[in-house]
């Protein structure tokens, strides 16, 4: 019989999990590891909302096993290091993304590429190594082998930064691997969300002309005047997309559910790029015909390395990019949730972990 997730490991651990379909979260006694020799453990301050969390605790992509501990943009303080951790030591300011473990040997891993590789292991609601399944940090203390853990330079707020271990690392990794980073470059962003308006602040920061495409007329204002959007397009007048046509080099979609490609395939220039980092549940109609014309590629991205998360980190200290947040105590983490499936939050919840987890 399987230990329970209280006793299975030495070390007592506090947080919030959903124990069945309904997602409601409550308090939840488990463990963790000890601290092994390449292991980092933290003390989690700050846990941000990611939109995925929200999917698992209510089992909607049918991979839940319960009771699941989410969060997977987790900063804190380093507790303890094992003996041959050499990148970390205590008192450090640390982050935890998506990943947690991965195979450390395929051809994806060699590249730095954790996040492709066939074995990764999540941060939360995933087989580790040793069997048991592992818990995100809506808790009070973190283990993770050094490998996946990131430094967080001194001058970020670390509230701030916990998205950037998620929505940040989605956006940035695109703009990179597809090329949609250089100085003057259009991109159009699809959707005003945590994913989006981390976007917006990346491309603005390398130098690029951005254009938010949204179908609520009422975030244009928020979109130019506070996140320097250099245009605004609603998705549904059809006059400002006809004249919007064949002027981006890319565009970064994050809406994750069923909406139309062709109106953004026709917003591209000829070797455009249009890359989805949303997943909707059904498949998105396709029309090869406006690809030919034009040479254009439809593409997806989803997270990013450890590598290059710590360059996005590090990118994000270089020019004071952090995530616009609401910083919520604990027990609100269930009302959250609810506003979250109605997109009511600008733009990521963020649970101030320190502060309001409450064991007793
Ligand atoms: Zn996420
Ligand atoms: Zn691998």
């Amino acid at each position: 019989m399987a230990m329970s997730a209280e006793n299975e490991h030495p070390v007592k651990a506090f947080g919030w999990a959903a124990r069945d379909c309904s997602g409601h979260l409550s308090p939840f006694k488990f463990s963790r590891r000890v601290t092994g020799e390449k292991d980092v453990t933290f003390k989690v301050l700050y846990c941000g909302i990611c939109h995925s969390d929200l999917h698992n605790v209510k089992n909607e992509w049918g991979t839940t096993s319960y009771p699941v501990v989410p969060g997977h943009e987790i900063v804190g303080v380093v507790t303890e290091v094992g003996t041959k951790v050499t990148k970390f030591k205590v008192g450090d300011k640390v982050g935890v993304g998506c990943l947690v473990g991965s195979c450390l040997s395929c051809a994806n891993c060699k590249e730095d590429l954790e996040n492709y590789c066939p074995k990764m292991i999540l941060s939360y609601g995933s087989k580790f190594h040793d069997g048991t399944i592992t818990y995100g940090g809506y808790s009070d203390n973190m283990v993770s082998d050094e490998h996946f853990v990131i430094k967080i330079p001194d001058n970020l707020p670390l509230d701030g930064t916990a998205p950037l271990l998620c929505a940040g690392i989605t956006v940035y990794s695109p703009l990179k691997y597809y090329g949609l980073d250089k100085a003057g470059m259009h991109l159009g962003v699809v959707g005003l969300g945590g994913l989006g308006h981390m976007a917006v602040k990346f491309a603005k920061a390398m130098g690029l002309k951005v254009t938010v495409i949204s179908t609520s007329p009422n975030k244009k204002k928020e979109a130019m005047d506070r996140l320097g959007a250099d245009g605004f397009l609603i998705s549904r007048n059809t006059e400002e997309m006809q004249l919007a046509m064949g002027t981006m080099d890319g565009i970064i979609d994050t809406v994750s559910a069923v909406h139309a490609l062709l109106p953004l395939i026709g917003l591209l220039k000829s070797h455009g790029k249009l890359v989805l980092v949303g997943a909707p549940e059904k498949p998105l109609e396709l029309l090869s015909a406006p690809l030919l014309m034009g040479r254009k590629i439809v593409g997806g991205s989803l997270i990013g390395g450890i590598k290059e998360t710590q360059e996005m980190i590090d990118f994000a200290a270089k020019h004071d990019i952090v995530a616009d947040i609401e910083l919520i105590p604990m027990d609100y983490v269930n009302t959250a949730m609810e506003r979250l499936s109605k997109a009511d939050v600008k733009y990521r919840f963020v649970i101030d972990i320190a502060n309001s987890l409450k064991s007793s």
